[in-house]
């Protein structure tokens, strides 16, 4: 059999784009399994919800955009530091670019890392790399909430932190009003997770529970379709919560018993394929997410830094 290519760098086929209106001045922009970004207006501004991995990549959201609405970006909400998510910034022209703080401290800590990083393993995503004009820093931080008045009778719009998960420094955007949430990468719709940042024991028990705790009735997550009603939502958060679950268990074992690195890859990927291996970025992910659990179970507290050479170590070893 031929080695895999490595992580997403054989994908370069175009997705299709959809925009969805959820509710009156609410935009969700969905990319069949790559990341998703939003829009929320206010009476006389709109707040966006990422950034996509370059300026070029965002202009071509924010053209469709504009089909809806010509309002000014006040304010860009960053879920999280990867850089597929953040470095297309500077083409929203925004007063206030808002995230947790930390994810300004892991932008200062590695940052220009991810950058090399997440471009090598998804050169599709990183449209005209040249556009990006440095790291994009926010702000404005909070650790725990902060929210922003629509105006008019559009409500609130609620950012909140509800603990470590995804990576260190996560946070959702919420629509009480409209029970609609911007939730990140914390929660994928039939999408794989990506988790070789991640705390997985917290993600899959009291952050899970935060955004399960919201109740919404529309949720976009990071990566696939939105999903609506109740029920389809409880669905989207309990197959994130089992992807993590099934990980921990599988990966936990071998660490247990004292076995290698790579049979604790083999027994993940053998419990997860019938599930999810059909899902985007499946293959790409699960050897950085293995790696990074393992470390979590060694008591390595804090995810290691990826680099493009670790990357290739990493893949060579378990999926070379
Ligand atoms: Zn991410």
């Amino acid at each position: 059999m031929a080695a895999k290519p490595f992580a997403s760098s054989a994908d370069l086929g175009e997705k299709e784009q959809t925009l969805e209106v959820l509710a009156d001045g609410v935009y969700a922009l969905t990319a069949q399994g790559d990341p998703n970004i939003g829009a929320i207006e206010g009476e006389d501004f709109l707040v966006c919800f990422e950034a996509l991995a370059t300026p070029t990549a965002a202009r071509e959201w924010l053209a469709r955009l504009r089909e809806h609405t010509d309002k000014p970006v006040r304010y860009l909400v960053l879920s999280h530091y990867h850089a597929v998510r953040v470095l297309g910034a500077s083409a929203f022209g925004a007063d206030v670019i808002v995230a947790h703080e930390k994810t300004r401290e892991l932008i200062a800590e590695r940052g220009e890392a991810d950058w090399a990083s997440e471009f090598g393993r998804m050169p599709r995503l990183a449209k005209d790399p040249d556009s990006v004009p440095g790291l994009t820093w926010p702000t404005l931080t909070f650790s725990d909430r902060a929210s922003i008045e629509l105006g008019g009778d559009r409500g609130r719009l609620e950012l909140r932190y509800l603990g470590r998960g995804h990576t260190e420094g996560d946070i959702v955007a919420w629509l009480p009003r409209q029970r609609i949430l911007f939730a990140g990468d914390l929660v994928e719709a039939e999408a794989a997770l990506y988790t070789g940042d991640a705390f997985h024991h917290d993600w899959a028990a009291g952050t899970l529970d935060g955004v399960a705790a919201l109740r919404a009735e529309a949720l976009v997550g990071g990566r696939g379709p939105v999903t609506r009603g109740r029920e389809a939502v409880d669905a989207a958060v309990a197959q994130t919560r089992d992807f993590l679950r099934t990980m921990i268990a599988e990966v936990g074992a071998v660490h247990a018993r004292g076995g290698s690195l790579k049979d604790a890859f083999a027994a993940a990927h053998a419990a997860l394929v019938d599930g999810y291996g059909h899902w985007p970025i499946f293959e790409h992910c699960l050897p950085f997410d293995v790696a990074r659990l393992w470390d979590e179970l060694s008591g390595i507290e804090r995810p290691v830094v990826w680099t493009a050479e670790r990357d290739r170590e990493v893949w060579d070893r378990l999926q070379g």
